[in-house]
């Protein structure tokens, strides 16, 4: 089976929109004009968590990963996934923070623990337990398609996420089959949520991160927030957009903490990167800890 291998690939898949190259000139402007305004070294010394998070890391997108971590160490220290968690849950944020993550468990994201890994940078990687492994070509592409609305990837096997405990990276749970959770009956939710704690609990020792899929407010539920919790999970962990601090030494319940994390694409030029991450620590609040609903 054909596999894509390069960002090119993916771009003959899903062209670029004129309203996403509208969007990526707009911000051009938008990031050197804050650049101008703004002191990002004094911005980025804020001590804050903020989480990052890919979802693939194509040969071509290899080198971007090691260009964002550069320049990132300037004024960050990368934490664990845990470490993060439990920086937030007990109040004890001193120095800003990057905490990276990738969802979906594809096999490229093997690359990315490389280039983690030669920066010392432990990551958290979210999987699906019904996709690990998938060597069926016919239920790879429904499940990329459907699932991901991606073309055809090649998918971690449980050895690949053995590998990446052995080098120091976390597992996290993704659900069993990446379903929409806002959008899926109360029963197969505990399956989802609950099934896909096992699983990766007897799988790799413990299973302490859920992040849901789709990532916004509207894909999870107040269900979702409770069998989550109830499964056994230390933490959930949404795709908004923003950072973490918090008040010194002020205890939260884990059931009260959402994550937010800021999707990247590789791709995207660093200063657009940069832009985000400065413009979320100067949008810094404590509010954003808590579940919406
Ligand atoms: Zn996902």
């Amino acid at each position: 089976m054909e596999f894509v291998e390069t960002y090119r690939q993916l771009l003959q898949y899903k062209p670029e929109t004129a309203r996403s190259r509208v969007r990526k000139m707009a911000l051009s402007f938008l990031s050197a004009g804050y650049r101008l305004s703004h002191s990002y070294a004094k911005i980025f010394s804020l001590p804050r968590i903020q989480f990052l998070y890919i979802h693939h890391i194509f040969q071509d997108e290899e080198k971007n990963l090691d260009r964002m971590l550069q320049a990132l160490s300037v004024h960050h220290q990368f934490i664990s996934y845990s470490d993060a968690v439990e920086r937030i849950l007990t109040g004890n944020i001193d120095k800003p923070y990057i905490c990276i993550s990738s969802d979906d468990g594809l096999k490229n994201n093997l690359s990315a623990a490389a280039v983690l890994n030669k920066f010392r940078v432990s990551g958290c990687f979210f999987v699906c337990p019904s996709i690990v492994g998938e060597k069926d070509p016919a239920r790879i592409e429904a499940f990329a398609r459907q699932r991901l609305h991606f073309p055809p990837v090649e998918f971690m096997t449980w050895e690949d996420i053995a590998e990446l405990q052995r080098q120091g990276h976390e597992i996290g749970a993704h659900t069993l089959s990446h379903i929409n959770v806002a959008g899926t009956p109360a029963d197969q939710l505990e399956e989802e949520i609950g099934g896909c704690y096992d699983v990766i609990r007897q799988r790799c020792g413990s299973s302490d991160h859920f992040a849901y899929p789709y990532g916004r407010y509207s894909d999870f539920s107040g269900l979702g927030r409770e069998i989550t919790f109830r499964s056994g999970y230390r933490s959930c962990a949404s795709a908004a957009r923003g950072c973490h601090i918090v008040a010194d030494g002020v205890k939260t319940n884990p059931a009260d903490l959402l994550i937010r994390r800021d999707h990247i694409v590789l791709t995207w030029p660093l200063p657009h990167i940069l832009y985000f991450i400065a413009r979320n620590a100067s949008a810094a609040d404590v509010k954003n800890n808590y579940f919406p609903y």
